[in-house]
């Protein structure tokens, strides 16, 4: 399996080339040639695997150069009981009236990004050792990215973490969660100013190349091709705990921002899981709803972006979505780039009629959004009616899948965080608590290792410089 450019820029490359790679060199993401096509017979044999045996199957499908026993040791050491905090990793939910939840934030930080993160901290620790190189993450986090690529990438060997966040803007749990780890690999930086001033600071260190090459500065952003796949094993373990057939179909509910967790489910339904239709949910930054029910895609800047209570989906550009551009164009990497040149311009763009009832009719696309009103009042139904207390982001999921399911279908919702981590809201809901799984009693009187910085990308070189020599 090779991997080129959706811009059509760069010659194929092997998984392990692409592995540690943000952006492609010439601006793209990166893609596989083909998508390996699976058929009835293998998911035949696959319905009965268990999580860690289905993750080897579909992945060694894509990282065809890392040796298969290598692979599966890496695979086996990821998705543990001990890890995710049971055998099934990721357990189905069923609610009364045709939707279920599938639970994809029982890792250590308690959203979905574990899921993938857990992996790439091994396959970074291989990769690095096999070529006899380190690596420098740096990163910028509001919350969620930067404390899974923590806990993921805590101990690894070859890797240092430095991770900058806005000084006391994040909720006390995230703070304790990241500012807790005591591992000698990880760096938290607090800047004083907002989450844009932590990006610019990354950029900035981007920027300087001779640095950035001399420290061998990296990412973990969510373009990372590793991550995509590793989200793509749980459409097919959702799929195989909804049904009890392969004849059956299934449709997915994705609480969306950068539009990387359901670009993993287009590429599952590429590859032949049946798939009936990928649900995006939104919250108020709807720039995605808009897309799918107008073909006009125009991201907007930070100042025109909501601050909501669903606070992961805060996003106006969405990352991924270049990647389903990609195949909704027929993988015509020209146009794309004439588009992606109009994005970059501040324009964005719009698609003839004929694409946009593409994406809905041979892609299997609709949208749907919500709004904070809907999310209060989603968790209290949800909680009324099944039981189930559920974070912000996934009550988004649920309300638009309540509003687009059509009679009969089953709709999985993904569950992308719980409750704990945003405990504000649920207290404005339901007038209570959320629950907090068991281990993390007491979080935030742990004793914290962080320093803090003005918003200065020279001071934060320097200290990273600082730390790297010492
Ligand atoms: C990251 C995140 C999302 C958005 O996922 P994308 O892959 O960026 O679309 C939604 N909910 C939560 C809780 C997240 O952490």
């Amino acid at each position: 399996m090779r991997y080129i450019s959706t811009r059509g820029g760069m010659a194929p490359q092997s998984f392990s080339d692409i592995l540690l790679m943000g952006l492609a060199p010439d601006g793209g993401l990166v893609l596989p040639e083909s998508y390996p096509q699976i058929g009835r017979e293998q998911l035949d044999a696959w319905r009965g695997l268990s999580y860690a045996e289905l993750a080897f199957e579909i992945i060694r499908l894509f990282a065809t150069d890392i040796p298969a026993d290598d692979l599966k040791s890496i695979i086996e050491r990821s998705y543990t009981r001990a890890v995710f905090g049971s055998e099934e990793i990721t357990p189905l939910k069923r609610l009364h009236d045709g939707l279920a939840i599938l639970e994809l934030s029982n890792g250590p930080t308690l959203a979905f990004k574990d899921m993938a993160m857990q992996l790439l901290g091994n396959l970074f620790e291989y990769v690095l050792a096999r070529k006899g190189e380190r690596l420098n993450i740096l990163g910028a986090t509001s919350g969620d990215t930067g404390s899974a690529a923590e806990y993921a990438m805590r101990g690894k060997a070859g890797i240092q973490v430095f991770m900058l966040s806005p000084d006391g803007l994040m909720s006390p749990f995230q703070r304790a969660q990241m500012y807790s780890l005591q591992d000698a690999n990880i760096h938290n930086i607090a800047i004083q100013g907002m989450f844009d001033d932590c990006q610019d600071i990354v950029k900035a260190v981007q920027n300087d190349h001779a640095f950035k090459a001399r420290h061998k500065i990296g990412t973990v952003n969510s373009i990372n091709w590793a991550r995509v796949v590793a989200q793509v094993v749980y459409y097919f373990k959702g799929y195989f705990n909804a049904t009890a057939s392969n004849e059956e179909k299934v449709s997915f509910c994705v609480p969306s921002g950068n539009f990387g967790n359901i670009c993993a489910g287009h590429i599952a339904r590429q590859m032949g899981l049946p798939i009936e239709r990928l649900l995006v949910a939104t919250n108020e930054n709807d720039v995605l709803d808009e897309f799918f029910r107008t073909g006009a895609y125009r991201p907007r800047g930070t100042a025109n972006t909501y601050v909501t209570s669903s606070p992961s989906m805060d996003i106006s550009k969405a990352s991924n979505f270049e990647r389903f551009v990609f195949d909704l164009l027929g993988r015509d990497a020209e146009t794309l780039k004439g588009l992606w040149r109009q994005v970059d311009a501040g324009q964005g763009f719009e698609l003839p009629a004929a694409q946009q009832i593409a994406a809905a009719e041979a892609f299997g696309f609709v949208s749907g959004k919500s709004c904070h009103a809907d999310r209060l009042a989603t968790i209290r139904q949800v909680a009324a009616e099944d039981g189930v207390v559920v974070d912000t982001h996934t009550a988004d999921g649920i309300k638009v899948a309540r509003e687009l399911r059509r009679p009969g279908e089953t709709v999985v919702c993904l569950e992308t965080a719980l409750p704990a981590k945003f405990a504000d809201t649920i207290r404005e809901a339901l007038d209570r608590d959320p629950p907090r799984p068991e281990g993390f009693e007491g979080l935030e009187d742990l004793p914290q290792k962080v320093v803090v910085f003005p918003a200065d990308a020279v001071k934060v070189k320097a200290y990273i410089e600082q730390t790297l020599a010492s």
